[in-house]
Formats: C-alpha cells, structure tokens, sequence
C-alpha cells in the first residue's frame, strides 16, 4: 500500500512529505536520475550500473527502452533492477511515451507497456499516457487520460501507479487535474506533470505549480506532485517551495553540475571546476564514471540540504548559497 504523511511545512508552500511504499521509505523533496535513449550520451546498461554500484537509493527506467532490449540484455538488466529494488531502494518505471513520441513510433501502445510492468516489480510507474500534439482536442486529451490512468492503476495492487497529466497550455493542465480530482481523487494520489508544460518562463512555471498544489490540496494535501523531466537544482528548489515533491531528469547522464554556480557544464570541463567533493578528490577513475558520480552525490547531498532547510524554513538562505541577493529578491517575487 501507498501511503503518504506531512512531516514539515516549510516557508511558502514548500513541505518535506514520507511516502511509504511496502514497508519501504521515500522522503520528499526528492530527485530521481531517470535513463531514456531520447539523447543520453551512454547506453542503459552503463547508465543502470553506476547508479547500482554508487549506492544512489533512486532510479526512474523507461519501459520502451526496457522492452527494446534484446533476450540476452533485457534478462541481464531487469535482474539488476529486481536486486535494486529489493535492497531498498526505489525503482520507477516510466510509461516510454517520451520515448516513442520522439522517436515516432507509432508501435508503442498500452500492450507493451503493460508487458514491461507486469514483469517488473516496481515500486512506482507512471500511468500510459498519450503526449498531445497542439492538434489534439482538450475533451480528447481528458478522455484519454483518464482512460490510462484507470485502466494502468488496474495494472499493480495497491495502486503504485503514478497519473501523467498533460496539457497544451498551463491552463488546459490545471483545468485536467481539477477534473481529475473532482471526478477520480483515487487517482490523483501521485500526480506527474512535465515541466515543459508549466509554461515558457520561470515565473509561469512557478505559478503553474503553485496552482496545482492547491489543486491537489483541495483533494487532500498529502497529494503527491512529481515533477517529469525536471533536474536543475535552482529550478527544483524553487518548485519545491511552490509545492513540488518528486524530480526526475537525465541531466544527471548529459552535464556536469558545477557547484559554484548550479549551471551545468561539459562532462570535460568538471576538471575545471575545482570540485572538491568526494568523489572529485579519489585517485585514478575514469573520468565519464566520475561526473556521473560526481553529479549522484551532488544530487543526493542538495536534495538532503533542501529538506533540511524546508524543515528549518530556511529556504531563502539555502538559495543565497548559490544565488546573488539580487536574484534571490527577483524570486521572492514570483511567490
Ligand atoms: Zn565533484
């Protein structure tokens, strides 16, 4: 059984949330690197044994790729994601319509899907979604989710399924997920929204996000947002403070996160950037494997700090860490 508890208010909206999934434990805000072949720079396999072998407690596969393997390598692979979930850690299996709406293929329907997540043991995985094209009928994008979302939360016992909303604009999103938790609140315990259609600058996003947290809270605040394709620290901690929970992106796989700044650099460059972080101080390691870990620990280490800082509502000073006084008075204004 899910199970979700408000531990911590934070300033503004933000909030350190548990969820419980099978005895095990998730706390909130929190990131998941996720692996898609839409432009990773290393294949899944690689990618799925650095974060095995890092310890990092967190990971989000797509079902398209994983149904794309062959014999030999989908056995291997989904042996390693069976053992990763069983020590503990959570393991997300994503619809693949990211994957297969970029890549055109019209193959990808809800048979596979449900394939991959039946054989899988998961924790989490997202519902099957149709990704809209500015053609598609708002009452057809609303049929069609609510379609998925009941018949994929059919898929797994005690509702582990994740509902992907999409929209053509902000408002066609939050107009979907009003409907949805007025007609189907069971279904609105996780809620997955793409970034990318929050709107085309920061300050629509946030506002976008602070609509739907209110959303979900007229539901029930325990209500859980996740945040797709979302993996800039600053970006993640101000969307925490306007009610996100969970973040997931490949970034972690494509740059390297510089420290100083929070921007993301070549993976070549992260000699440059003076890291003095665990893993940029230990001796003789290729150096791909060290920005991907660089960037785990990263990753790991900032979403602790801003759980910390929501506890001690500290949120602003947590920014000042990284961010001019200047843009930190910008911000304060968007919320
Ligand atoms: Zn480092």
């Amino acid at each position: 059984m899910l199970y979700t508890k408000i531990l911590h208010r934070g300033s503004y909206k933000s909030r350190v949330l548990q969820i419980e999934i099978d005895k095990k434990r998730l706390v909130t805000p929190t990131y998941f690197p996720s692996i898609s072949s839409v432009a990773t720079r290393l294949p899944l396999e690689p990618l799925v044994q650095s974060i095995v072998r890092s310890g990092y407690p967190r990971l989000l596969v797509s079902a398209y790729d994983l149904a794309g393997l062959s014999r030999e390598n989908y056995n291997r692979i989904s042996r390693m994601l069976g053992k990763f979930s069983k020590e503990n850690n959570f393991l997300l299996i994503d619809s693949g319509s990211f994957e297969s709406y970029w890549f055109r293929d019209r193959r990808w329907n809800f048979k596979k899907y449900r394939a991959i997540i039946d054989k899988i043991k998961s924790d989490f995985f997202t519902s099957f979604d149709n990704i809209p094209d500015s053609h598609s009928d708002y009452l057809d994008i609303l049929r069609l989710t609510h379609q998925n979302a009941k018949d994929s939360s059919k898929l797994m016992k005690d509702n582990h399924c994740i509902t992907i909303c999409h929209g053509q604009s902000p408002e066609q999103l939050q107009k979907l997920v009003k409907k949805l938790s007025l007609n189907n609140s069971e279904l609105c315990q996780v809620i997955a929204i793409p970034e990318r259609s929050c709107g085309k600058t920061l300050h629509d996003k946030i506002k976008t996000v602070q609509k739907i947290r209110n959303i979900l809270d007229n539901d029930k605040e325990e209500n859980v947002l996740h945040i797709l394709g979302c993996g800039n620290p600053l970006s993640m901690a101000l969307f925490a403070m306007a009610g996100a929970d969970i973040f997931d992106s490949i970034d972690w796989s494509r740059w390297v996160v510089d420290l100083r700044s929070l921007g993301f650099t070549d993976f070549a460059n992260l000699s440059i950037t003076d890291c003095m972080c665990r893993v940029c101080r230990m001796k003789n390691m290729d150096p791909i494997l060290r920005a991907i870990l660089h960037n785990l620990l990263f990753y790991q280490d900032f979403v602790l700090e801003l759980q910390q800082s929501i506890i001690l509502k500290d949120e602003l000073n947590f920014l000042k860490r990284y961010v001019d006084q200047k843009t930190v008075s910008k911000i304060v204004n968007f919320f």
